[in-house]
């Protein structure tokens, strides 16, 4: 089983926003077929990830995001618009996927508060990298709360919603 980062007593959260169902579902097994000991959960569009946000500040620091996956390319709202607006309630690390990286899109990124890119489509090796690297910045914030501890080596498909919110499809993440 592979740990994304040791600082974690749990297995990070990641929230997956990617409206592709193929991109998604590829990313979903890849993380899978490495034996990632992470907890995925995956929108599709930026309203929801807002509202996913949202949601588990209100509820339960410990059902906050360790780290956001966000497509650029995404519709009604774009990637962009997503940041601006998630940065407004959070300071979630942000790693931005897009189909072509300008040296701009880097700029207006970083202004807006992307904390990495990663060009699509990318190597797994490569997402991992600059995953565990954010995660080493990041502060495991809901430590404290999660009641989860140790070596976690499988995530079920469905997620228990202890807050009673809505049920985000949980992406299956387990080992091989
Ligand atoms: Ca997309």
């Amino acid at each position: 089983m592979l740990r994304l980062n040791s600082r974690f007593t749990r297995p990070p959260r990641i929230l997956l926003v990617e409206d592709n169902d193929n991109d998604r579902y590829l990313t979903e097994r890849a993380f899978a077929a490495v034996g990632c000991n992470l907890h995925l959960d995956c929108v599709e569009d930026g309203d929801e990830c807002l509202r996913y946000l949202r949601k588990e500040r209100e509820y339960s620091a410990a059902l906050s995001p360790d780290l956001v996956l966000l497509d650029i390319g995404l519709p009604d709202l774009d990637g962009w618009s997503v940041l601006a607006r998630l940065r407004e309630i959070s300071d979630v690390p942000v790693l931005m996927l897009t189909a072509a990286v300008r040296d701009e899109d880097k700029v207006r990124g970083l202004r807006a508060g992307a904390d990495d890119y990663l060009p699509k489509p990318f190597e797994l090796d490569e997402l991992l990298a600059r995953l565990r690297a954010l995660l080493r910045r990041a502060k495991p914030e809901a430590e404290a709360d999660e009641a989860v501890s140790g070596e976690l080596l499988q995530v079920a498909d469905l997620q228990q919603d202890p807050a009673g919110f809505e049920a985000y499809r949980t992406c299956s993440v387990s080992s091989l």
